[in-house]
């Protein structure tokens, strides 16, 4: 990353978007969607706390609904196997 600097991620928001912390000087930088690192303003703090929330939801909706479902569809598709 950008030299003289020390980056710590201090928030995994989503897979993609990450906080970083300098330790040096504790500027603060976000990945923006299209993966590059920009300053972290209180824009993208609040933008961050949006996707933070939108991802933990996605990933308890998954948890719960997922696996019912692709067990339910992997049984549907063996009784097609044995009906032919
Ligand atoms: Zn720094």
């Amino acid at each position: 990353m950008v030299f003289g600097h020390d980056y710590k991620v201090t928030r995994q928001v989503t897979y993609h978007v990450q906080e970083y912390t300098c330790k040096n000087c504790k500027k603060e930088l976000t990945t923006n969607s299209n993966g590059n690192l920009i300053e972290l303003t209180p824009k993208f703090k609040e933008i961050n706390d949006v996707l933070e929330r939108i991802h933990h939801k996605r990933i308890v909706r998954i948890n719960k609904l997922k696996k019912p479902i692709s067990l339910k569809g992997r049984a549907e598709k063996n009784l097609l196997v044995f009906n032919h």
